[in-house]
């Protein structure tokens, strides 16, 4: 679904085995944050290409609450992730994800970022860009 300004729509997504578990061990399955983080294509625990629910996020969306329970199937395909980039790239965000911020920095994620690539192969000869591929 594309809309008029190529912003592609997002659905809360979440991980069928993680709902599994979940009902398993509070009787409800619920929302996972880290399955939200835009890039975050697989489950950090069960490493299974994570579903989009039919639940939009948007911010013309209307604040009503739905539930995960309501929505997520109990049965649907799990994919596996076999790709090692991918899997790194999973662990690596949620390490960003849950590591300690300090709020009161000056200092934006990009500068931050782009200061520890210095000297590596994925900043430019003059430090000047990163080289995406
Ligand atoms: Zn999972």
């Amino acid at each position: 679904m594309q809309k008029s300004k190529g912003v592609k729509e997002r659905n809360l997504r979440y991980c069928t085995i993680c709902a599994s578990e979940d009902r398993e061990q509070f009787g409800e399955s619920y929302w996972h944050i880290l399955h939200q983080l835009q890039g975050m294509n697989y489950c950090n625990v069960h490493k299974c290409r994570l579903l989009d629910s039919s639940v939009a996020i948007s911010e013309r969306s209307s604040s009503i609450l739905v539930t995960a329970e309501e929505v997520i199937p109990f049965e649907s395909e799990i994919e596996i992730a076999d790709n090692d980039i991918e899997i790194k790239l999973i662990a690596y965000m949620v390490r960003i994800f849950q590591a300690d911020m300090d709020m009161k920095s000056e200092v934006t994620i990009g500068e931050y970022l782009h200061s520890k690539m210095s000297e590596n192969k994925y900043r430019s000869i003059r430090g000047e860009q990163r080289n995406i591929v």
